[in-house]
């Protein structure tokens, strides 16, 4: 599974925020459609009133990151070995 991109981060935070008409459930197909991960996308859409109100869905929203550098972790480690 490719890691969640910067470009995606900022596709993804302008579709919530911009995309007034769609449903929750047509957004979450809309994002996996365009390469977004399942889970990703159903983060994504928690996000969606936040996202609305200006703001910004965070790497840390849609996958687990390292708290510091932002290298991808497994679910609920916080920091990655390198920043320990
Ligand atoms: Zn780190």
């Amino acid at each position: 599974m490719p890691n969640l991109t910067l470009e995606q981060l900022r596709w993804v935070n302008a579709v919530l925020a911009n995309d007034e008409a769609s449903t929750d459930a047509e957004l979450v197909l809309y994002f996996i459609e365009n390469g977004l991960a399942p889970a990703a996308a159903h983060r994504a859409i928690i996000h969606r009133t936040d996202a609305m109100r200006g703001s910004e869905v965070t790497f840390h929203d849609l996958e687990s990151r390292c708290l510091y550098c932002t290298t991808p972790v497994d679910a609920g480690v916080l920091v990655c070995a390198r920043c320990q």
